[in-house]
């Protein structure tokens, strides 16, 4: 194969065939296509993009690169959830034991924090020895036991993916609609689901800024999993403001083990249900009831003893992780929250140490952000409009202006 034929094709918008896609897969999986190459044929992606069928074949080629998950015959179906991520979005910790109290298996394969964006692995991190590195056998033996897992990306799941993403985030190759699409959609299929729902956010807390854009993330991301034998549906969703009242990994955690027992912020029960709702046979009252009545909490703590966490700290989470600094920020004029910039939360949060600034960077579990006002909730000016926790007065005056420009009361 001629790489640099294969470059300058899609360079000059040309559709590249299946045997193309799958060999520049495989071969740059085994290291046999050096990097610039790879980079220089996702920027010629970007700008030129790829039809449905390469945007599939991709896919494909980037699933087949790692081990598809095997279940025993006859098992109960498979479903997950995928988001696009968000600020304050902790819905998975909720969502996989609802799901899995019913008569079917959850095999969740999540990521860490992605830029202003959080991740699920780091969030369930915060709670004490919580294990993401389960092996496939010891992960399908829980799925048996208890119906769920949530664990990260294995070395042998989706190798090209691992490599190709890395490249992209240090080449300005990360939002390209076909990439992302194949991007997600190879390690999802990678579990070997019946069923999928998506949560595509737009706004500005999200990837995709416009509602048309997300549409058509969804849409694209549907045909690849139908065409696959998947049974898709997807909600799309704002994320303006950030989900909940909380960002941050611990404080996070705690607002989930809030929803589990009955409680929790109206936007995130919501948003919940609503997804349980599109891949679950079971009724929405009846999904609302296992929130209220510990059904979901059980099998959230089930999870947690699972994979070698220390359940007993879940109600304990903010005196285990306590921020030296938690200070309120005042609304300072009484009117209504016209206001409450995801984006600028999101990266206060990082800054703060919630996140990353580079691969590699330690989180601070204990920081972040907390009772956060809803757009469209009033305050009095003597009012906290939110609460920062922060390691030390420095963290706080670095995010005090961004926080102030976030939130807007009028
Ligand atoms: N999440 C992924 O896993 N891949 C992308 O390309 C974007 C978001």
């Amino acid at each position: 194969m001629h790489v640099p034929a294969l470059i300058e094709a899609k360079r000059d918008g040309h559709e590249l065939t299946e045997t193309e896609i799958k060999r520049l897969i495989d071969d740059f999986t085994q290291g046999l296509i050096p990097d610039y190459q790879i980079s220089a044929w996702a920027m010629a992606v970007f700008f030129r993009g790829m039809t449905a069928a390469e945007t599939q074949h991709l896919t494909d080629a980037m699933m087949r690169s790692g081990r598809v998950l095997k279940y025993p015959q006859n098992s109960p179906p498979k479903i997950d959830k995928h988001s696009t991520g968000g600020v304050g979005d902790k819905v998975s910790l909720v969502l996989a034991p609802l799901l899995a109290c019913d008569e079917i298996w959850v095999p969740m394969i999540s990521g860490r924090g992605l830029g202003i964006t959080g991740g699920t692995l780091d969030k369930l991190e915060s709670i004490p020895g919580f294990n993401i590195n389960l092996d496939e056998k010891r992960a399908l033996q829980q799925l048996d036991q208890i119906g769920v897992f949530i664990i990260g990306q294995t070395e042998d799941i989706c190798p090209a993916d691992k490599k190709l993403y890395a490249l992209r985030d240090v080449t300005g190759t990360v939002p390209s609609p076909a990439l992302i699409v194949a991007s997600i959609m190879s390690k999802k299929l990678a579990e070997d689901l019946d069923r999928l729902v998506l949560d595509v956010k737009f706004g500005s807390g999200a990837f995709m800024k416009t509602q048309a854009e997300a549409m058509q993330l969804a849409e694209s991301m549907t045909a690849v999993g139908q065409r696959m034998g998947v049974k898709m549906s997807h909600l799309l969703n704002p994320m303006d403001e950030p989900l909940g009242r909380t960002v941050g990994n611990a404080l996070e955690v705690a607002e989930c083990v809030d929803a589990l027992e009955g409680g929790g912020p109206s936007d995130l029960v919501k948003l919940i249900i609503d997804l349980a709702e599109k891949v679950s046979d079971t009724p929405r009252d009846q999904l609302e009831r296992r929130l209220r009545d510990g059904s979901a909490w059980k099998k959230f703590v089930s999870l947690v003893y699972a994979q070698d966490g220390d359940a007993t700290a879940l109600e304990r989470m903010l005196d285990l992780h306590r921020a030296p600094i938690v200070r309120a920020i005042q609304a300072g004029t009484s009117g209504t929250v016209k206001k409450m910039d995801a984006c600028l939360i999101g990266r206060a949060s990082v800054l703060l140490g919630g996140g990353r600034q580079k691969a590699g960077d330690a989180i601070d579990f204990a920081v972040g952000i907390s009772a956060i006002k809803k757009i469209g909730e009033s305050v009095q000016q003597d009012e906290p409009l939110m609460f920062v926790h922060a390691r030390n007065e420095s963290g706080f005056q670095s995010v005090l202006p961004i926080l102030r420009k976030a939130a807007q009361v009028g």
